[in-house]
């Protein structure tokens, strides 16, 4: 059986992350899973422990870094951790699901290092007014936290480079489009077949 994909989307906060990576999750029929981060920031409405966030304590994030619980974790905002749960996404990629991390660009860096067959997708705004108008929109933030999220967008989108793929999302069902095409032609990449080829050249004539 060949492993899932690790697919990794960052961006700016407002981008559409979220947004982008329910379609994907809906429209997967059951082959990809989310990966569901560990925070220390607080919920927000209409936000569910167990399926946005696992919203833990200080205490209990500091626990899991010491027990080693972590594929990788980082100070995001200068305020709230995060951090990726190693064994779940371990787990799904042994049963071949494909598993999806929304997750900031440093995270997904150390995730790449880790793990370099790891795929990472950059979203990026059409504007950064567009970007302004939607996390204004979302009204789950204050103004404060709103422009220290802005402010943090210019640096994160400079690092595009390290990505493999980006997709502007102007279009919303554009931008999820494309997302799947990414996801089509790396299952077609050696890294992913690279199992399947070696029991092929294990086989007799
Ligand atoms: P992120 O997860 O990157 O922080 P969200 O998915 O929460 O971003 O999206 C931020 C806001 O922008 C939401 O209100 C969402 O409905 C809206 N949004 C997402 N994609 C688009 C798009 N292509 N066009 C217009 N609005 C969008
Ligand atoms: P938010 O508070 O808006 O849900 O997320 C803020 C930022 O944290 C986003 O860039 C999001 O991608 C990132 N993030 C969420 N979970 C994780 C995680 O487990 N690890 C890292 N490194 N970043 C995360």
């Amino acid at each position: 059986m060949k492993r899932g994909i690790l697919f990794i989307i960052s961006g700016p906060s407002g981008v559409g992350k979220g947004t982008v990576s329910k379609a994907l999750l809906e429209g997967s029929g059951g082959t990809m899973v989310f990966s569901v981060s560990a925070t220390t920031r607080a919920p927000r409405p209409g936000e569910v422990h167990g399926r946005e966030y696992f919203f833990v304590s200080e205490e209990e994030f500091e626990r899991m870094i010491e027990a080693g619980e972590f594929l990788e974790y980082m100070k995001v905002f200068g305020r709230n951790n995060y951090g990726t749960p190693r064994r779940y996404v371990e787990e799904q990629l042994a049963m071949g699901n494909d598993v999806l991390l929304d997750i900031d660009v440093n995270g997904a860096m150390k995730v790449k290092e880790n793990c370099p067959e790891a795929v990472a997708l950059m979203l990026a705004p059409p504007s950064m007014k567009e970007l302004r108008r939607r996390l204004e929109n979302r009204g789950t933030e204050e103004q404060e936290a709103i422009e220290r999220r802005l402010a943090e967008a210019k640096s994160e989108l400079s690092r595009m480079g390290e990505y493999d793929f980006v997709v502007v999302n102007d279009d919303l069902q554009t931008a999820i489009e494309e997302c799947r095409k990414v996801l089509e032609a790396c299952k077609l990449t050696p890294a992913y077949c690279k199992d399947f080829v070696s029991d092929l050249i294990n086989e007799d004539f």
